[in-house]
């Protein structure tokens, strides 16, 4: 059998179940992606869906992924094309691939497209690898997930589910099967190339993902996953987490774990390796607690689906409007804080370093998004769009999940959270020295 293998966020090779399924049930392969796919649609607030950070980081994963790929003998396959579902159909047609192998995922237009192959006659196989644990073995159904955290944790953790082993890499692919690039213009061989123009490396970055160490592709992101357990700072993640400087004060597996280059049942192994070598304590078991927020908000989507996108989300009454804040104003304002130029210090910081680096503490996030929210007064969705444009670990589900949380229109039973950015900056910058860092962009 003929069949395309679709690499959507798991630009990996190791822990791939969809892959290994590929692998297995095809004769012949063609492995593709969507190169790029977002980078030039607009959000209604006038800046494109896809940065250039995430676009440089996400090509670091590409480059990964294709070498690795070469040195099975196979290749990858990039479409390029404005309407890229539509294009994997034609071509699939025009090869008589009627099959599709790809990993499941929660938001609402990522199964919409599965929906639009399967709609065109294509048999999709999706198996879901994008979180620690499976839908099918969480102690409730989806309908039924609990909307808050803890109320979702504690059910597991008395459950006893935990993640399935990680599984290895495929040794080979099945044989490429080979196209005439001449007739198949949105489709191309996947070029490495270097970091796009657009960026450049910040010293002052907390994943500075420009340099070696900390690029997007898997053997990179594996090396970190080595790299970081065999250290001692997971012996003393919770008591640092909240840090804002520097490489070290929390995991960082988000960037990869966004773009698939790691996969988070490979952490939780290596967190457990990591726990029998080292000795468990509330540090280490607050990794796992991190990561189940992820999952958490995974389930979210898929039961809530695009509820998570409208204003008032999940709440029952609507979010107030202030009947005096007008478009224009509005829109100015979210313009002064994408540019951290609101005037508030510590705001500014926070927003000057996304735009420097792509990336951000949790720490951060909170007060940026509390400030759009409940100080500017501008609909929190806009905020959620720049977290994606800027973002190079961008998630939707944790995205739009932590926006909504903070609007008071998600999970949060305490509706909603609002920071108090004087006293942010007194507890967690009281020296001013994070300010100082990004006090110039
Ligand atoms: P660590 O503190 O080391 O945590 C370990 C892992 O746990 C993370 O890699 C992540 O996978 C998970 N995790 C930790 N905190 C959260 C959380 N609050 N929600 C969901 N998962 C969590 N995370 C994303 O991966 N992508 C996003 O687009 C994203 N947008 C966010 C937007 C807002 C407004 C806020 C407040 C948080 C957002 N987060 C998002 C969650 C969190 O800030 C990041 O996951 C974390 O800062 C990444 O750094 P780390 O890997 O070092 O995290």
């Amino acid at each position: 059998m003929k069949a395309i293998y679709w690499f959507r966020q798991d630009l990996r090779l190791h822990d791939n179940p969809a892959l290994l399924q590929a692998c297995e049930m095809s004769e012949q392969l063609l492995p593709v992606v969507f190169a790029g796919q977002h980078s030039t649609e607009m959000t209604p607030w006038g800046f494109e869906r896809k940065g250039p950070h995430r676009l440089a980081f996400e090509n670091q994963a590409l480059n990964g992924l294709s070498k690795s790929l070469e040195q099975r003998s196979s290749h990858l396959y990039q479409i390029t094309d404005v309407a890229p579902i539509q294009a994997l159909i034609d071509l699939a047609k025009r090869h008589g691939l009627e099959m599709v192998f790809c990993e499941s995922l929660p938001g609402p237009e990522e199964q919409q497209a599965v929906r639009e192959l399967q709609a065109a006659g294509l048999t999709v196989i999706q198996i879901e690898q994008a979180g620690l644990l499976e839908v099918a073995d969480l102690p409730f159904i989806i309908d039924k997930t609990p909307l808050m955290f803890t109320e979702f944790r504690k059910a597991i953790e008395s459950n006893e589910v935990v993640p399935c082993t990680p599984l290895p890499a495929p040794d080979h692919l099945p044989k490429l099967i080979e196209l005439e690039n001449a007739q198949e213009p949105a489709l191309q061989p996947h070029q490495t190339t270097m970091a796009a123009d657009a960026v450049s490396a910040d010293s002052r970055s907390a994943f500075p993902y420009l340099s070696q160490d900390w690029q997007g592709d898997e053997p990179t992101g594996l090396a970190h996953l080595d790299r970081y357990f065999a250290s001692d700072l997971p012996q003393h993640y919770k008591g640092t987490r909240n840090g804002m400087m520097g490489t070290d004060y929390s995991t960082k597996f988000s960037p990869w774990l966004a773009v698939g280059s790691l996969s988070p049942r490979s952490i939780y192994a290596a967190l457990v390796d990591h726990e029998n070598r080292q000795g468990a304590n509330d540090d280490t078991y607050w990794i796992w607690f991190e990561l189940l927020w992820r999952d958490h908000f995974q389930v979210l989507m898929r039961r809530f689906g695009n509820r998570l996108f409208h204003r008032n989300g999940l709440a029952k009454q609507p979010r107030p409007i202030n009947p005096n804040l007008t478009d224009k104003k509005a829109h100015a304002r979210l313009q002064h804080w994408i540019a951290g130029q609101t005037g508030q210090p510590f705001i500014d910081a926070g927003m000057r370093e996304l735009a420097a680096t792509g990336y951000l503490s949790n720490r951060m996030r909170q007060n940026v998004a509390s400030y759009l929210i409940h100080d500017l007064e501008v609909d929190w969705r806009a905020g959620a769009a720049w977290f994606e444009h800027a973002l190079i670990d961008y998630a939707v589900s944790s995205n739009q999940g932590n926006w909504a949380y903070i609007a008071g229109v998600g999970s949060d039973p305490r509706g909603g959270r609002r920071f108090n950015p004087a006293k942010q900056a007194r507890d967690y910058d009281p020296d001013a020295s994070y300010q100082q860092l990004w006090a110039t962009a």
